[in-house]
C-alpha cells in the first residue's frame, strides 16, 4: 500500500498544475492544422485497413437540467426536451455519415454514454440509438455498455429499463455524501437516491457499478470527506473514480460561483486523497492509480495485476490501445494516433451535420516521437514502469540515449524516492503513485516551453 505521509515541502514542490494524460498529446494541443479532410481519410483508411480489431464508441450527450458549480464539462443547461429529440436526429445522423466513410462493418467491443448527463435522453432515444450501432457495426456479445447517471433523474424503473435496453455498466456521479458540501456545489442528492440505485443495480446484476466522487470541494473537510467515504464503502462500488476539483474558474464559467475561501488547502487535499486510499484500501479495493480503485474481482484491478491496464478519455480502461469513436458535440476520436473532436458549440455541431457534413473541427496528427512518447506516458500512468528493452524494440531507438535530458531531469524526483531507474528500467515508487502526473510530465514534449501551464491544467495534488 502507499505510504500516506508526504513532506509539506515536497507536497508545496509538486502542488503545481498538470495534464491528466487521458491523451497525449492532451487536447489543447489539438488545432484545425488537421483538417476536416484528413479526418474523412482518416475514417477511410480505418476502413479499408481493418483487421477485425475491435474498436470503442463513445457518444457525448450534452444536456443537464441545472449547472453543478464544479463542473468543467462540455454541457448545455436546458429544461426544453425537445432540445434532446433534435440532438437524438443529429447523432443518428452522424453515425450514418461516418460508416459511410469507413464502408466496412467493424466490431465493437465497448460503448459508453457520457455527458453532461446522457439520461437526460428518454430511454426510447437511448434504446434507439443502440438499435442504430447495432445495425451499422458488429457489436460483440460481451459488449461492455456503460452509461453515466445522475441519480437525480434515475428511479427503479428506469434503471430497470436502461438494463432491459443493454446497458451492463453504470457510473454514478455521486461526489460527496455531506449535505453543506452538496449546497456548496449546487448538487443535492439525498442519499436514499443513490441508495435506490445500488439496490436496484445489484437485484438487475449489473455488471459493474462505478462511483464518483471527488475530493478538494468547497466545504469538505478530511473528517467530513472520510464520513462520505465510510457512507460509500457500505454501498460497496465495484470501482470507485476519485478526482481531484480542479479549480479553474478563469476557463469555466460555473466555477466562478464557488467562494474560494471554502476550497480546501493543499495540504487537507493530499489529507484528503491519502485518507481515502487508506480507507478505500483496507476496506477492500485496489488502488489502480491516481483517481481509480476497484474491487479485486473487477476486470480493472485484474488487468492492473496483470500489466495490461490502460488509459483512455473515460481515465482508466482494460482494453488495449483500441481506436476509439465519439458521436457527439465536442466528442473526441482517435483513430491510428490520430486525434479528432468535433464541433464544441452545439449550434456549430448541428449545422455541420444539417449540411450532411461531419462535425470535426480541429485535431492532431500524431508523429513518430508523439507515439512514442504517448507509449512511455501511458506506461508511466498505467504500469508504474517501462522496460527500456521492450521500448528499443517496439520504437527501434536506444531509451538511454533518446531520453537522457528527461531522465537526467528526474534527479530531483529520485532523490524525493517518488521513482528511480538504472540501465534496465525506470519505476514508480510506491510514494511515487501519489504523483504520478508529475513523473509523466517531464517525458511530455509539448510541455516544454509552456507558460499557460497554471491556467490550463489542473493541480496534480
Ligand atoms: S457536473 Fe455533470 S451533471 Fe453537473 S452540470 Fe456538469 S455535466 Fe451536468
Amino acid at each position: 500500500m502507499p505510504e500516506l505521509i508526504l513532506p509539506t515541502s515536497l507536497i508545496a514542490k509538486m502542488d503545481k498544475p498538470g495534464p491528466r494524460y487521458t491523451s497525449y498529446p492532451t487536447a489543447d494541443k489539438f488545432t484545425d492544422a488537421y483538417t476536416f479532410t484528413q479526418h474523412q481519410e482518416t475514417l477511410k483508411m480505418l476502413g479499408s485497413n481493418y483487421h477485425n480489431e475491435p474498436i470503442s464508441l463513445y457518444f457525448h450527450i450534452p444536456f443537464c437540467q441545472s449547472v453543478c458549480f464544479y463542473c468543467a464539462c462540455n454541457k448545455v443547461i436546458t429544461m426544453h426536451q425537445h432540445r434532446a429529440d433534435e440532438y437524438f436526429m443529429h447523432l443518428i445522423k452522424e453515425i450514418d455519415l461516418t460508416t459511410q466513410l469507413i464502408s466496412k462493418r467493424l466490431t465493437v467491443s465497448q460503448i459508453h454514454f457520457g455527458g453532461g448527463t446522457p439520461t437526460y435522453m428518454t430511454d426510447e432515444q437511448l434504446e434507439a440509438i443502440l438499435i442504430h450501432v447495432r445495425k451499422k457495426f458488429d457489436v460483440t456479445r460481451d459488449v461492455e455498455c456503460s452509461i453515466e447517471i445522475d441519480p437525480r433523474t434515475v428511479n427503479y424503473d428506469r434503471l430497470n429499463r436502461l438494463d432491459d435496453i443493454g446497458f451492463n455498466r453504470i457510473s454514478i456521479g455521486v461526489q460527496d455524501f455531506d449535505g453543506d458540501v452538496q449546497k456548496a456545489v449546487h448538487r443535492v442528492q439525498p442519499f436514499r437516491q443513490v441508495a435506490e440505485i445500488f439496490l436496484t443495480a445489484k437485484k438487475l446484476a449489473i455488471e459493474s457499478i462505478n462511483v464518483d466522487m471527488i475530493y478538494g470541494l468547497p466545504k469538505q473537510t478530511p473528517e467530513t470527506f472520510a464520513q462520505s467515504l465510510e457512507t460509500l464503502i457500505d454501498l460497496k462500488p465495484d470501482r470507485i473514480a476519485l478526482y481531484a476539483y480542479a479549480h479553474l474558474p478563469e476557463r469555466f464559467k460555473p466555477q466562478r460561483r464557488i467562494i474560494t475561501e471554502e476550497l480546501p488547502t493543499s495540504e487537507q487535499r493530499l489529507t484528503m486523497l491519502g485518507m481515502a486510499i487508506e480507507q478505500l484500501t483496507k476496506a477492500g479495493w485496489d488502488y489502480i492509480g491516481m483517481d481509480h480503485f476497484a474491487l479485486p474481482t473487477d476486470s480493472l484491478a485484474i488487468a492492473k495485476r496483470e500489466g495490461k491496464l490502460q488509459r483512455n478519455f473515460q481515465g482508466y480502461s482494460t482494453h488495449a490501445k483500441t481506436d476509439l469513436i465519439g458521436f457527439g458535440v465536442s466528442a473526441i476520436s482517435l483513430i491510428n494516433g490520430n486525434y479528432s473532436q468535433n464541433q464544441r458549440e452545439l449550434i456549430a455541431y448541428e449545422d455541420a451535420l444539417a449540411n450532411h457534413q461531419l462535425p470535426s473541427f480541429r485535431g492532431y496528427a500524431s508523429d513518430a516521437d508523439d507515439l512514442l512518447r504517448y507509449t512511455i506516458i501511458m506506461q508511466i500512468m498505467c504500469q508504474g514502469k517501462i522496460s527500456f528493452s521492450e521500448i528499443n524494440k517496439e520504437f527501434d531507438i536506444d531509451f538511454l540515449n533518446y531520453f537522457k535530458h528527461e531522465l537526467l531531469s528526474l534527479d530531483d524526483l529520485i532523490t524525493e524516492g517518488l521513482c528511480y531507474y538504472d540501465d534496465e528500467q525506470l519505476v514508480v515508487t510506491n510514494r511515487g503513485w501519489f504523483l504520478v502526473r508529475g513523473i509523466a510530465m517531464r517525458f511530455d514534449k509539448h510541455l516544454q516551453n509552456r507558460l499557460d501551464t497554471q491556467t490550463r491544467f489542473s493541480k496534480i495534488i
